[in-house]
């Protein structure tokens, strides 16, 4: 099985002015962490061409998937997809069934059967690629791969983003990974950070399982993570349980979280 290392670029201006928050990217990390794909980056652009595309390069230098956010709804500053086919060389070409969705939510709605430019460059998807179903929004997404490089071009809505990542998406990245991502968390209370670096140094050394403190506001949390292969869910647990228990040995107010 190939190991896929991944990156998502999340689209939108309203991103970068604070205007909403980026539960987007909080979501497709945990499901990534879930299938064992292993992210690597964490991007977030505004509606803008140039820095989309620029973003996209740097992307595939580092990455062999890039999963996209945003910027496929009907209006102008939506332009993830042209982006992706001007990077690609491709063309983006009109899906049938998501026009008729959407000429019926224009029919609906009483604006009869004209639908607008907008509504064509909202059903329309890259040329050759394979269709993600967005079953309960207008905005198809796409699975596209050239020359090695695989994007995954997804609306931003939460509520469609995060249906079709549990529904389509996850079924399609388990191809590339039979692994999972377990993680535990213990919460230490009254003793400082510097303490429990020198204390459980050994255990920050590790790899695989890893153990990693993160400073709190009143106390430290401590993570210990293990990747292996779905089918091993129990032995990883083990494994984990065993480290829980020693530290939990040497801080016995340590608190499962
Ligand atoms: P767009 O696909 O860019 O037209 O985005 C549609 C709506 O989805 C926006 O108005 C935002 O409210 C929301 N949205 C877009 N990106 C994100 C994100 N990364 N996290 C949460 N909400 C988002
Ligand atoms: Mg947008």
């Amino acid at each position: 099985m190939i190991k896929i290392k991944a990156e998502i670029l999340c689209v939108g201006t309203e991103l970068l002015v604070g205007e909403i928050l980026n539960t987007n990217v909080q979501y497709i990390s945990k499901k990534l962490a879930d299938i064992g794909v292993d992210l690597y980056y964490q991007t977030t652009v505004g509606d803008n061409f140039k820095r989309i595309k620029e973003c996209l390069k740097i992307a595939f230098n580092r990455v062999d998937l890039v999963i996209t956010t945003g910027g496929l709804g009907p209006t102008m500053d939506d332009i993830t997809k042209e982006v992706v086919a001007d990077f690609f060389k491709e063309e983006l070409e009109l899906n049938e069934k998501y026009y008729d969705k959407i000429i019926e939510r224009y029919k609906l709605r009483g604006f009869g059967e004209d639908i607008s430019s907008g509504g064509k460059k909202e059903a329309s998807i890259i040329k050759g690629s394979k269709l993600i179903e967005n079953s309960i929004g207008l905005a198809p997404g796409f699975f596209f791969e050239k020359n090695n490089k695989k994007i995954i071009v997804l609306p931003g809505p939460p509520k469609e983003l995060s249906h079709m990542i549990d529904n389509e998406v996850v079924t399609l990245l388990k191809e590339y990974s039979d692994d999972t991502l377990i993680m535990k968390t213990l919460e230490i209370k009254g003793i400082p950070k510097g303490k429990i670096d020198d204390t459980l140094k050994k255990y920050f050394l590790m790899s695989n399982p890893t153990v990693a403190p993160y400073a709190k506001e009143k106390c430290v949390h401590i993570r210990v993570a293990m990747k292996g292969s779905r089918n091993n869910i129990g032995s990883i647990n083990i494994k984990i349980d065993k480290i829980i228990n020693e530290i939990k040995g040497i801080y016995p107010q340590a608190l499962e979280v």
